[in-house]
């Protein structure tokens, strides 16, 4: 099992340059008026993107956008129930508190508690979103017991026959104490991955059994010449009954059956109006598979998928990426509704069409380049609902398909979705941040002009052709490296993006004209991975998400590497550390013999070789370094992490048949998730 999403924000989210692309010029006037930054809670601050060209789409569009985002809201339930499996008990708990409590609402307590809650909302869950770790409450238990005691009883998800009194004792443990459920996903492989992670899939069973379990399928589906490539255990929880380990399959009628039924629903409506036969043949599937959970269907779904080029407005949604299961299996539920931007598409397909060259001429080794890349697409898009896992927070682009084997006999998409990055740029000008760490003001102007074209090339290279690349030796299962495996993996798309940047052929195709767009490519990207990008680590703890460890693997390793000969520079002026590149062409040259190196252990499926780099390089934090990133970032005041409120959509009825779907900006957060939290919950809170 793969997953290739890359969740690149990092770079792009916290660089406080300005926006200078021409293309982009024309439309910034409206843009300019438009809040993009409503509010900052813990380390978290809220932002609204613009659906671009909305109103340009036909009725038939308009329609379409409308059905599949009321079906991207109808899975809501499941990412918090999937996260872990008080969730749902805890975000209703609190929901019905905040909607009904009727002592004080104005002291300092009970606005700890509506950070509280906003976290929870932010993350879908009580674990952070980003470090999976479990984020305590700032008031306390006997606060909570007065919250309790204050609302109505029939505003709390009371279990049948259940006191008030009960109630309290049984979840302030789930809220308060650090030990209970302390993380979502336990990358330690010296404990039970399962046992250590409170992510809800799994339950009863230890790892050993899981693994056992899997085993068994494949083995089963091989003696019966069944098809062994499907992607066993994406849709299920696993389960003992009986002393049995067994599978509880996400479907119509079964886990989730109530939620996915909605979905359903506007699926069907979704349907007769799809714009072209391909899509109307991939939601047919998609329907299918909601109903019958097979893996089958779903695989057919995204062949179908894939093949849908033509349609302006396109989605995904299902049980997609697979970040939240530490065995790296069970996808977690999502859904994004977008169409395409065309003026800006004409950047990616450059890449796409020359894809074969990009692989020809690769460092990798001759025998791990992929004969034939096939399929490769890009497009840019313009989102239009976020839904799922990625709502709030979401990827700034997507690469999809996640099976293998689909992406190589069918090929994949690939999107960048820029009116995110494009909110993100304009909520971040003039914060300070890029001037804080960079290290020369040369550095800083450079970023400012290039950095937001650098920033979406380098995601385009990476989601296009960074992860489509290379191949396996033959024999060699995708998850081999185990738990290394999506760090290493997200290496490999940025070092394939980052010797591509440096190349000479990026001009000659007319992406861009001065090579001081990859210069500021290799500037962000080394101070982001040497330090920037620590600002979202705890004091004392290690990395472990995984585009972070691939960040901090590459930098780091660059810096070693390169060490002798000067090519990465650490300067230290009035007790400030920066971080300067000396040599671009000698950080190229290392940038293409890491890639060699990780594109073999990827397609050997060397484990120990994927350890020793990820575990030397990738996880270790400088201490004194992090302590002074941190207290120079805190003064900055800027939260590290960005969510987003979506746009509401309503139909324009003229009698009986639709005239127009309206679209809005809604400002409040907190608004918004109570407005799904009534409309859009299906699943019982216990
Ligand atoms: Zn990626």
């Amino acid at each position: 099992m793969t997953t290739f999403r890359n969740i690149f924000i990092m770079s792009i989210a916290i660089i406080g340059f300005s926006f200078k692309q021409q293309a982009q010029e024309t439309k910034t006037e409206e843009k300019d008026k438009f809040k993009y930054l409503t509010e900052q809670f813990g380390d978290a601050k809220i932002l609204r993107y613009q659906v671009t060209g909305f109103d340009a789409l036909n009725l038939n569009q308009k329609k379409l956008v409308y059905y599949l985002s009321q079906a991207a809201l109808c899975g809501r339930d499941v990412i918090y129930d999937q996260n872990y499996r008080f969730n749902l008990l805890i975000r209703k708990t609190l929901e019905g508190i905040y909607q009904d409590y009727s002592g004080d609402r104005t002291g300092e307590d009970f606005k700890k508690f509506e950070v509280y809650l906003k976290r929870v909302w932010f993350s879908n869950g009580i674990h952070h979103h980003y470090s999976t770790e479990k984020f305590l409450p700032e008031f306390s238990m006997d606060y909570l017991k007065t919250l309790i005691k204050g609302t109505k009883p029939e505003s709390l998800p009371l279990s049948k026959g259940q006191n008030v009194e009960n109630f309290i004792s049984e979840i302030s443990p789930l809220i308060f104490s650090p030990d209970v459920a302390p993380k979502r996903v336990s990358l330690d492989d010296s404990k039970d991955l399962v046992f250590s992670s409170a992510s809800n899939f799994y339950e009863g069973v230890t790892q050993a059994e899981v693994e056992k379990y899997y085993e068994n399928l494949r083995a089963a589906a091989r003696k019966e010449k069944k098809d062994t490539l499907i992607s066993f255990g994406l849709n299920s929880k696993v389960v003992k009954k009986n002393g049995k380990v067994t599978e509880q399959v996400y479907k119509v009628g079964g886990l989730y059956g109530k939620a996915i039924e909605k979905i359903v629903f506007w699926l069907e409506k979704a349907l007769p109006i799809a714009e072209t036969p391909e899509q109307h043949a991939s939601i047919e599937k998609l329907i299918e598979f909601y109903r019958t959970g097979s893996l089958v269907s779903w695989d057919e779904y995204n062949i179908a998928w894939v093949k849908d080029q033509t349609a302006l407005v396109d989605f995904v949604s299902g049980f997609m990426e697979v970040y939240g299961d530490p065995m790296a299996m069970k996808g977690s539920w999502e859904s994004i509704v977008n169409f395409k931007d065309v003026e800006a598409t004409k950047r990616t397909v450059i890449l796409s069409e020359n894809a074969q060259y990009f692989e020809d001429n690769s460092p990798v080794a001759p025998e791990y380049r992929k004969k034939k890349v096939k399929g490769v697409t890009a497009k840019v898009i313009i989102t239009a609902q976020l839904g799922g896992e990625s709502d709030p927070t979401t990827p700034i682009g997507i690469n999809l398909p996640n099976a293998n084997w689909i992406r190589k006999e069918h090929g994949s998409k690939s999107v960048t979705m820029d009116n995110i990055t494009y909110a993100y740029d304009q909520a971040s000008q003039g914060n300070g941040f890029l001037e804080e760490f960079a290290a020369s003001q040369q550095e800083i102007d450079r970023v400012k002009t290039y950095g937001h074209l650098a920033g979406n090339l380098t995601t385009d290279l990476h989601e296009c052709l960074g992860h489509g690349s290379g191949q396996l030796k033959s024999g060699v299962s995708a998850d081999a490296l185990k738990n290394y495996h999506s760090s290493i993996e997200e290496s490999r798309a940025d070092l394939f993006a980052l010797y591509y940047i440096m190349d000479p052929i990026m001009i000659k195709l007319g992406l861009f004209s001065d090579e001081k767009v990859a210069q500021a490519e290799y500037d962000n990207y080394i101070r982001n991975g040497m330090m920037t990008q620590l600002v979202r680590i705890q004091p004392g703890k290690t990395i472990e998400q995984a585009h972070m460890r691939d960040r901090a693997l590459i930098s780091h390793w660059i810096y070693e590497k390169g060490k002798d000969k000067n090519i990465i520079e650490k300067v230290t002026s009035a007790g400030k550390t920066s971080f300067r590149v000396n040599d671009y062409a000698g950080m190229r040259r290392l940038v293409g013999e890491l890639l060699r190196e990780i594109q073999r252990i990827t397609s050997e499926g060397d484990y120990d070789a994927a350890k020793t780099l990820v575990e030397t390089y990738a996880v270790q934090v400088d201490q004194p370094l992090h302590k002074e990133v941190l207290e120079r970032y805190r003064k900055l005041n800027i939260a590290p992490y960005a969510g987003f409120i979506n746009p509401n959509y309503s139909l324009i009825m003229n009698g009986n048949t639709i005239a127009d779907v309206r679209i809005e900006y809604p400002d409040d957060f907190a608004k918004q998730m109570l407005h799904y939290s009534k409309n859009f919950s299906f699943l019982p809170a216990r």
